[in-house]
């Protein structure tokens, strides 16, 4: 299950992910990190087996939490299917049907924005998750 974490200048120094894992056994998969001095964000995934224990300890240690879902959502009435986000994606979300239309898997991305950044028409969006 996929996860954003954000942290707070009080945190940002502590290995909570290495105490997480080693308390829970979980084999959590960090999908993205932008850790700076101060702050800093990440998207991991998370075994579902061990979600609402590693959730309760992430809030524990004081890190901000909100559940990815559809990490990103596209409007198809706005896509006119240019195909760039099939070319820039990292991690391969979109791919060009036969048809030509372009097909995504959701779930798998992990909100880098790039490609909200470039779709001409405005078409991607990030979401913002349930907290
Ligand atoms: S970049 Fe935007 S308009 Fe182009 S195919 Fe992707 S979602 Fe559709
Ligand atoms: S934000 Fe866009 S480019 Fe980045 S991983 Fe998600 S779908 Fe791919």
């Amino acid at each position: 299950m996929k996860i954003r974490l954000v942290y707070t200048p009080s945190i940002i120094q502590e290995p909570l992910i290495a105490e997480i894992i080693l308390e829970t056994g979980a084999k959590i998969n960090i999908n993205r990190a932008d850790i700076g001095a101060v702050s800093g964000e990440m998207v991991v995934d998370v075994p579902e087996d061990k979600y609402n224990r590693v959730v309760r300890l992430f809030r524990d240690k004081g890190l901000k939490i909100s559940l990815l879902h559809q990490p990103i959502f596209r409007d198809d009435a706005r896509c006119i299917a240019c195909g760039i986000c099939t070319l820039i994606c990292p991690i391969g979300v979109f791919t060009i049907e036969e048809d030509w239309s372009i097909s995504l898997e959701a779930e798998r991305c992990i909100q880098c924005g790039v490609c909200v950044a470039v779709c001409p028409t405005s078409a991607l969006a990030l979401s913002e998750g349930e907290v």
